[in-house]
């Protein structure tokens, strides 16, 4: 077994393969969400050593059953409500077969055009669906681009942001000025993350208030700290704006903080990671109020919500030139005749790696399986039910809602009634807790105003009515146990 496999062998083992995850699909329901393995378990169940001689494929599946499941969390499980969903689907798993089968590095258009030309396709494509301003499509100045993660996505902006303050003077000289960057208490850690990778330092990162009952940006703070800051002599580099806060889903005022940010001349990004793509609705199109005009870049993640399983972000950029101006480099082994002729896009100008996948395979599948409808539906099943439960915390006397969930989450709490502050909050990640080790459900928390919030969010492909409701079951049963 130590030659390569042959195409019949491929053909068989690939039948065995898929098979597999068609098995894994239909009993999903059968595992615990959460895995229950201990730290290191799962290593101590591997080999130390590799193998000298090659082991048939057969003995792969044998362990995936044996050693790895235990230790796979299922993120299709309707029951999982963690984080933010990573939806799978059949059509993007196997659009991403196709991109391994066809093993292409597309970091050039030269080293397979058609990476390039169908990801500018279904980028357009996307844009359209989502109704987002016309100057993201590339037939203009902009155009869009897949990274690997609305973090990459965040880090391509900053940099952008940064060429186009500064000329290109950090990117020769490295920053010899104070730089700053704005966030607030809501932004996701990427962007905080970004700011140091790029060199303008997390002490240079400054907080926008937010309004206290929506968590929203101010946008009469953020103009004053870019007034105070222009002042003392830094370069504002850019604003990140998000539509959909990781924390309990808060919009930013995106046209308010877009005014602010044009009078100072300042980049606007705009993470719309989760919440995004729920602009293929037309009635949630309100999510894109403000960008027009605005937003200089913006990211949403087909890989959380839009059932592309992860790695797809889509980052749009108004005006790619700053973007290629401050990613582009060109040693002598990457020319080649058709990026000199200016008519192609090279990929790897506008992201961190050289190498790229064949990414605009999984979305290209996804949106022809689905097609607009498709994708509506499956938004639109997600804040259904997670309208529903809100419904019924809000009637439920023993807990309390967070009021915010236009999306798929849901934030709340037991009252705990009689217990203080910290005994309540102890008591509510405790519940969680016991939650996610029964293998039922898995939730995650967060904290709003200093307090424990338990949150669940709705938009697994496979998750119905039933999965909610049950889920709702286990958690008053649970708190009502625990009380
Ligand atoms: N931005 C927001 C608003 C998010 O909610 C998340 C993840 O949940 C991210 C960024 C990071 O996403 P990624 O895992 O694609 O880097």
């Amino acid at each position: 077994m130590s030659g390569h496999m042959t195409p019949e062998e491929f053909r068989r083992y690939g039948r065995q393969v898929v098979d597999w995850i068609a098995d894994y699909q239909e009993k999903i329901e059968s595992y615990p969400v959460l895995s229950r393995v201990r730290p290191g378990e799962v290593l101590e169940a591997l080999p130390e050593h590799p193998p000298e001689h090659g082991e048939g494929f057969e003995a792969v599946l044998a362990d995936l059953d044996r050693v790895i499941m235990p230790g796979v969390t299922h993120w299709q499980h309707p029951s999982y409500f963690a984080y933010f969903p990573a939806n799978a689907s059949g059509p993007a798993i196997l659009g991403d077969l196709l991109s391994a089968g066809l093993g292409v590095q597309g970091m050039l258009w030269a080293t397979s055009p058609a990476c390039t030309e169908l990801e500018t396709r279904v980028t357009d494509w996307l844009a359209e669906l989502l109704d987002l301003p016309a100057g993201f499509r590339s037939g203009g100045a902009g155009g869009g681009v897949i990274q690997d993660s609305a973090s990459s996505a965040a880090l391509v902006a900053v940099l952008a942001a940064l060429r186009r303050a500064d000329g290109g003077a950090a990117g020769r000289e490295g920053i010899t000025r104070r730089h700053t960057l704005y966030i607030s208490s809501q932004t996701h850690s990427a962007m905080e993350k970004a700011a140091g990778i790029a060199g303008i330092g997390a002490g240079n990162v400054r907080t926008v208030d937010v309004d206290p009952a929506t968590l929203a940006m101010d946008p009469a703070h953020l103009d004053a700290l870019l007034a105070e800051d222009a002042a003392a002599g830094a370069l504002p580099v850019l604003v990140c704006a998000t539509v959909g806060t990781t924390s309990t889903t808060a919009v930013d005022p995106v046209a308010g903080i877009g005014e602010v940010c044009r009078r100072h001349g300042v980049w606007l990004h705009v993470d719309a990671a989760y919440a995004g793509v729920a602009a293929v609705c037309p009635e949630l199109r309100w999510v894109n109020d403000g960008l027009a005009g605005n937003a200089d870049s913006y990211a949403t993640n087909p890989h959380k919500w839009l059932l592309t399983n992860f790695d797809c972000t889509v980052l749009w950029v108004a005006d790619r030139a700053p973007l290629i101006g401050a990613l582009s480099i060109l040693p002598e082994y990457l020319r080649n005749q058709a990026s000199a002729s200016g008519e192609v896009i090279d990929y790897r100008d506008w992201q961190i790696s050289l190498g790229r996948r064949f990414r605009a395979l999984k979305l290209w599948s996804v949106i022809r399986w689905y097609g607009a409808e498709g994708l509506r539906e499956h938004v639109r099943t997600g804040i259904r039910l997670a309208a529903g439960l809100a419904s019924w915390i809000r009637e439920d006397p023993a807990f309390e809602l967070h009021d915010h969930h236009p999306f798929g989450l849901v934030c709340f709490r037991p009252r705990w009634d009689g217990l203080p502050d910290a005994e309540a909050d102890a008591a509510t990640l405790e519940l969680m807790r016991r939650l996610n080790a029964s293998g039922d459900l898995y939730l995650t928390h967060t904290k709003v105003g200093g307090r424990v919030l338990l949150r669940m969010a709705i938009g697994a492909p496979a998750t119905g009515a039933e999965h909610v409701r049950a889920a709702w079951r286990r958690i008053t049963e649970e708190a009502g146990a625990g009380a």
